[in-house]
């Protein structure tokens, strides 16, 4: 059967370039992307926009059945910066979207099901370096809370329910095409656009804490590769661990004073750092590359020369 794919929070960092990503590969009109909000020029002129509310299971089902869609990629969801202002609201959006989503897999509307979880779902009480696969799991954030939980259920609906649902638990997640939408890693991005523009930029993460990250064509490329993979080889059904750097925000510096040598950092840490704080160093992602084949192309040097390259041309 014709693959096609209803991207729910489409308009959003991830959203934007896995949609463009997936219409060069399955064609525009079979990538039909959806958010709550109308996403850029590229986004809404390349294929078929709808706006829906990803809490919404009977309008994801009209749009399901509208287009025949096959598979849903759910994006939408409140991250951690977010979150912890507003609790009840994320965790409503986070678990009704996904409880919407693995129901009408349930009900065999849709064959399979994307949904991403985070390095959120670990927590103070994780070891920290090489954080394994299967460990403690004890998050003192919202979003954790509802990434962990939201793991348990895909994997609940894969055992008793026969749902195809495939899941990665991102780190940070760098880009420069869109700005992110709220999360604990977002310094990683801010720091290139302010050190171009400004030549400084004032870290709201103290200048020794280590996260996992990951550029965004690394990230992409696992969505898909997983999504692809033979269901046999998809061992893990509530979330993979997956990996590909790790820094300080002053290793992040120094790194981009090697293409801007007057780049300033100052470190200002905020309510983020008790969130940093809470997630682990490194990620052992051994799993992802034993059952499919999971790769990574960029580390930290590579992705500084990538984005500055790219950022300096737009
Ligand atoms: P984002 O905040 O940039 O985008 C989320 C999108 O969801 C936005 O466009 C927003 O308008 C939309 N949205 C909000 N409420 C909605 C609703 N009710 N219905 C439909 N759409 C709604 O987030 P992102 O960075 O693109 O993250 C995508 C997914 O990846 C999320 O599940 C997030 O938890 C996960 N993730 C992201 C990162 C990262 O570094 N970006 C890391 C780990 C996990």
């Amino acid at each position: 059967m014709n693959t096609v794919i209803l991207v729910l929070g489409a308009s959003g960092q991830i959203g934007t370039e896995l949609t463009q990503k997936l219409r060069l590969l399955y064609g525009n009109n079979n990538v039909i992307a959806s958010d709550i909000r109308e996403g850029n020029t590229e986004l809404m002129s390349s294929g078929s926009f709808e706006i829906i509310d990803a809490t919404d299971k009977a309008t994801i089902l009209k749009i399901i059945q509208k287009y025949k869609v096959t598979q849903v990629y759910l994006l939408a969801a409140m991250l951690s910066a977010t979150a912890e202002k507003m609790p009840q609201k994320a965790w409503n959006l986070n678990m009704n979207s996904l409880l919407a989503v693995l129901d009408l897999a349930k009900d065999k509307h849709i064959e399979k099901v994307y949904w991403p979880s985070s390095i959120a779902v670990f927590g103070p009480t994780t070891p920290k370096e090489n954080t394994p696969q299967k460990t403690v799991m004890e998050p003192s954030t919202v979003y954790g809370i509802s990434k962990v939980s939201g793991e348990f259920w895909c994997n609940y609906y894969y055992e008793k329910f026969g749902v195809d649902v495939r899941s990665l638990r991102y780190p940070g997640v760098i880009s420069w095409k869109i700005k992110p939408g709220g999360g604990t890693t977002d310094y990683a991005v801010d720091i290139f656009f302010k050190a171009l523009e400004d030549k400084k930029y004032e870290c709201f993460i103290s200048e020794n804490t280590h996260l996992p990250m990951m550029y965004m064509e690394d990230a992409l490329n696992a969505t898909i590769q997983l999504m692809q993979a033979d269901s046999k080889d998809v061992k893990i059904r509530n979330g993979y661990n997956l990996a590909a750097m790790s820094f300080t925000p002053k290793e992040m510096a120094s790194e981009i004073k090697k293409h801007i040598p007057d780049f300033e950092i100052t470190y200002k840490p905020d309510f983020r750092q008790e969130i940093a704080d809470s997630w682990p160093n490194s990620i052992d992602d051994s799993q992802a590359r034993k059952d499919w084949n999971w790769q990574h192309k960029f580390d930290l040097k590579a992705m500084t020369e990538d984005i500055l390259k790219s950022l300096k041309k737009r």
